[in-house]
């Protein structure tokens, strides 16, 4: 995975190593696949449950335990300790197969009775009746303002999952003393940014738990080394993760921007919302009035409606005022946060080199508002996990013809 993620800095000595290594890949073994941020997960046991989707089923215990509907068995077994759960969805040939990664469970834990289920059941998290609880107030109840940055030291993903242990599965969580209306998923583009991820989820999850939202942390990897398409990511993220659930609101969300203040609300209001409006890095002040990078929340509907994010951009820079003259041209406005409050600290990365063409595919992005986006998005799913802190997705870009 370091191998893959650095090559752009390695010394053109060393490329011939790795070319060398690659050959003995091919010849001998598997490490690319080891390129994959989520290979380096310490998950130790695999085990892999298959049914045949049919109606009528019988829910195992344990599968009942890690899709939360006997929620205290989902995060502690007998010994106490958290358990570290992932769930991989994959549907062939009408098989929907669930893969249970865990550290405290053995394959004895599953006797070999065929287990029904019925996907949607697995899905959408069965969550205890919430007829009778009071709606979750407007202003969640003790927000303090700022927020403790903490860049170091990068924590484990084991020491994550043994905090967290009150998200569900997928990086989800939502209030159980309050009923949320809008549920809302945080789309997060990636390659290769470790580190940052994890900086990210152990900063986002206590804050998003703290603003009582309905949540869900998506990670959209873009597989292979071709040039980064953040808009197409982002797209992705929007068109699969309602395959999952029906979000109501969208953040799309860099991930090495971490909030400063609380008061930050991660929800959709009546007009796309930019978020990181003062950032370190620009002494935190907006370089710009049109700007709309970095952390952005739009409503499906609004999203719909824009057609997305252009697919055109590739490499550095442009899909963000790509996507804000979008919302000028369909009569939306951006709204915003006053910069006291919209503050983020970026972490450090080596500065992408732009992409020379971004202007040009800007200048003529009008005549493509409603045949670019959503509506002519090309991807291949490779794979869908649902870790504890996240719901990873892989996908390959199909480049444009
Ligand atoms: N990104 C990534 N890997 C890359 C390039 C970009 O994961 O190689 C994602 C990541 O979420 C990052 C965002 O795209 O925060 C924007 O890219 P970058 O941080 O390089 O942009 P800048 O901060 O220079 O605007
Ligand atoms: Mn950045």
């Amino acid at each position: 995975m370091l191998l893959w993620c650095q090559t752009g800095t390695l010394y053109k000595g060393l490329l011939t190593l790795v070319l060398a290594l690659i050959a003995l890949e091919y010849l001998f073994g598997s490490f690319i696949e080891t390129r994959r941020w989520d290979n380096m997960f310490p998950y130790s046991n695999t085990t892999r449950v298959q049914f045949p989707e049919k109606p009528g089923f019988q829910h195992h215990p344990l599968v009942k335990a890690l899709i939360g509907i006997n929620s205290n068995s989902a995060t502690n077994n007998s010994s106490g300790t958290p358990l570290t759960t992932s769930r991989n969805y994959n549907f062939n040939n009408n098989l929907t197969t669930v893969e249970i990664v865990s550290s405290n469970i053995t394959s004895s834990n599953l006797s070999n009775t065929t287990y029904f289920e019925n996907f949607d059941e697995i899905v959408d998290t069965n969550r205890s009746n919430t007829t009778g609880i009071p709606l979750c107030p407007d202003i969640p109840p003790n927000l303090r303002g700022r927020l403790e940055i903490v860049k170091s030291p990068v924590p484990a993903v084991l020491d994550l999952e043994n905090r967290f242990t009150w998200l569900k599965p997928g990086g989800h969580w939502y209030p159980e003393t309050c009923k949320v209306i809008k549920k809302v998923a945080i789309i997060v583009p990636f390659r290769c940014r470790g580190e940052h991820l994890l900086i990210f989820l152990q900063h986002m999850h206590p804050l998003l738990k703290k603003q009582q939202l309905d949540y869900t942390i998506f990670v959209v990897e873009q597989d292979g080394s071709g040039p980064f398409n953040r808009a197409m990511l982002m797209n992705i993220g929007f068109t699969e993760a309602l395959k999952l659930n029906n979000f109501d609101c969208f953040i799309f969300h860099d991930v090495d921007l971490l909030p400063e203040d609380d008061r930050n609300l991660y929800t959709c209001p009546e007009q796309p919302r930019h978020m990181s409006v003062a950032v370190n890095i620009f002494n935190y002040k907006l370089p710009y009035p049109g700007i709309f990078g970095g952390v952005s929340a739009i409503s499906r509907e609004h999203f719909k409606l824009l057609n997305g994010f252009s697919n055109s951009f590739w490499g550095w820079g442009g899909e963000d005022d790509d996507m804000s003259n979008r919302i000028r041209f369909h009569s939306l406005h951006i709204s915003r946060y006053p910069i006291s409050m919209a503050r983020y600290t970026m972490l450090t990365h080596k500065k992408d080199k732009p992409s020379p063409n971004r202007y040009e595919i800007l200048r003529s992005g009008q005549k493509r508002f409603s045949t670019d986006g959503l509506n002519s998005l090309k991807y291949t799913i490779k794979e869908v996990k649902q870790h504890l802190l996240y719901t990873w997705l892989l996908v390959e870009l199909q480049p444009p013809s």
